[in-house]
């Protein structure tokens, strides 16, 4: 194997950049002893909230644990179903099992990778309970007639934006859009803690107050629980640093974009197919994803020259062993069979040089010309 020269993603520039600074902000949290909760996870909401264009964001211990208060805040429970999307990380589908429910799937468009409405309506029963679209490798997906679908037949939307930390619908950042936005900050996403953390963003206020029992126990007062909850609160610590990194996530995006845009440019007359980026969307490029019939053989021509690459995701949920008991066989969705099969994610971060892009970029032109 090459030595990685192009890594996929690399945390290290972004972190030593702010060490200074987050090593201060620590410090604070040190001295004033908030752990969990506390000052910091309140500055962060509000900052947050402000970012999303919501009047509530709850600051929880991860996006996974986001995803599922929210689908209790709105009702979800044994028996319900929540329709979604079968292509996607895993941890969407989590959050459905974790409340007793069942997901659901329906098949996703094959140009942008998110869920289709049309495949959504066909999918509603009297059990659906809610709609969970995800905004897969920061693209939002097609908000509008899912909103509609939803309000049609009076179900929450819950959006699982744990990749699209700043993406716009419509001129309207996601998360807001829904009842309920979910994010995550896993230090590998664009907006990333020093460890793990999400949030629940929020503009009905009864929903937020529910959000912020279910993080802590249920508890209406200390030591009175008026349902099961979970111990979900975010740390002091980390909503310390997600504050000193949310004063750069625009930039960080822009660069994202910026990047996505020169290999859009350089891999235009290549093998591989570009992301799709649909109207009325911004695309914050979580992940840069290509597809190609032969990934695999690409992947490895692209690891013997240095460059790292990903398979995101190589195996749709319908077919992952742990909901074998949904009886949903090959075939039953092939639009994200097929994108498990083809897409591959090229080195994306702010800190990548406009050189190595360009490294990628000709090294998958080669690839194409080789292959005739
Ligand atoms: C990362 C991610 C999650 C889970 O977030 P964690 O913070 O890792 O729990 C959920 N959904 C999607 C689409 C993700 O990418």
């Amino acid at each position: 194997m090459a030595e990685i020269r192009v890594p996929l993603m690399d945390l290290k520039p972004q972190t030593r950049a702010l060490k200074a600074e987050l090593l201060e902000a620590f410090s604070r949290v040190l001295d004033n002893t908030a752990f969990c909760l506390g000052p910091e996870v309140a500055a962060f909401e509000e900052e947050f909230a402000a970012y999303c264009g919501t009047s509530c964001a709850v600051g929880v211990n991860s996006g996974t644990s986001a995803l599922h208060v929210a689908l209790r805040a709105v009702g979800v429970g044994p028996g319900d179903d929540v329709v979604t999307t079968p292509f996607t990380f895993v941890a969407t589908s989590w959050a459905i099992c974790y409340c007793g429910a069942r997901p659901v799937y329906a098949d996703i468009r094959p140009d942008t990778f998110t869920l289709d409405p049309e495949r959504v309506a066909a999918a509603l029963t009297p059990r659906t309970k809610a709609i969970l679209p995800v905004h897969l490798y920061g693209q939002p997906c097609d908000l509008e007639p899912l909103l509609d679908l939803a309000r049609r037949h009076g179900l929450p939307l819950i959006e699982d934006a744990a990749q699209a930390h700043g993406a716009q619908y419509r001129g309207r950042p996601v998360g807001a859009w829904g009842t309920v936005g979910c994010f995550s900050f896993y230090p590998g996403k664009n907006l990333g803690a020093c460890g793990e953390g999400g949030a629940a963003v929020t503009s009905d206020r009864a929903l937020a107050e529910e959000l912020r029992l279910l993080r802590c126990h249920c508890e209406t007062e200390r030591y009175r629980s008026k349902a099961v909850g979970y111990n979900y609160r975010m740390e002091g610590l980390q909503a310390a640093a997600l504050r000193i990194k949310l004063k750069r996530l625009n930039e960080w995006t822009a660069r994202r974009r910026e990047l996505a845009a020169r290999y859009d440019r350089l891999l235009a007359g290549s093998a591989v197919r570009t992301p799709a980026v649909g109207a009325d969307r911004t695309h914050v490029y979580h992940l840069y994803v290509v597809r190609h019939e032969r990934r695999d053989e690409l992947a490895e021509f692209l690891a013997a020259r240095g460059i790292g690459t990903g398979k995101h995701y190589p195996l749709a949920l319908h077919r992952q062993e742990a909901f074998a008991g949904l009886g949903l066989g090959e075939g039953r969705f092939p639009e994200a069979e097929a994108a498990a099969r083809e897409v591959l994610c090229l080195p994306l971060y702010p800190e990548l040089s406009d050189e190595q892009a360009d490294e990628v970029a000709a090294a998958i032109c080669e690839w194409s010309a080789s292959r005739g």
